[in-house]
């Protein structure tokens, strides 16, 4: 029997570079710490990767899908696994006051690629630093982390007993850990 991929929806501004307010130049990305460690981890254990980013600049008419691209590009060139490294990619360009199509919290995206790859909703997990990212992950009915730096928990989704698969962690190097050492079933991690 094959084993179910483990797939891993990352959020990009605060999670993987540093969030800074509608990112145009993409001399300005920055890996945060350990991000490219981590996702190394998380590609040797071959999980799918996917990144789901909400670029509101793209709407409000700050930054074009085109700044957003070369970012992009520029963070995969530092994170060194080349332009492949995501099994597929949704800028959601809504504004807030725009009908939400991709925007999180709307788990749309993640529901169509839990379809188009048949994943089991239990092995995916929506990784990212703000509540919507939380909702997303909660609203798709997978596993929602939230990263948290500084250990401030900004969101109150967590006290809610219906929400218990939800976790945090300071980082996605941290996170990486915890998720590589729970697939290889280390009983030393707690489930
Ligand atoms: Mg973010």
């Amino acid at each position: 029997m094959i084993a179910t991929k483990t797939a891993i929806f990352l959020d990009r501004d605060g999670t993987i570079i540093a969030d800074k307010n509608y990112l145009k130049d993409p001399s300005g990305v920055e890996l945060l710490p350990e991000a490219r460690d981590a996702i190394s981890s998380l590609k040797s254990a071959q999980c799918m990767l996917f990144l789901f980013s909400n670029q509101s600049g793209v709407g409000r008419g700050i930054i074009s899908m085109d700044d957003v691209y070369r970012c992009n590009l520029r963070m995969m060139e530092l994170l060194g696994h080349g332009s492949n490294i995501f099994d597929a990619i949704c800028i959601a360009p809504e504004s807030p006051d725009d009908t939400p199509v991709y925007r999180k919290p709307s788990p749309r995206f993640i529901v169509e690629m839990v379809e188009k790859f048949d994943l089991s909703k239990e092995n995916c997990y929506m990784v990212g630093d703000k509540e919507s990212d939380v909702l997303a992950g909660i609203n798709a009915q997978i596993n929602a982390i939230l990263i948290a730096p500084d250990g401030e928990v900004k969101t109150s989704l967590f006290e809610h007993q219906e929400n218990k698969g939800t976790r945090v962690f300071p980082s996605l190097f941290e996170f990486s850990k915890w998720l590589i050492g729970k697939i290889q079933g280390d009983p030393k991690i707690r489930r």
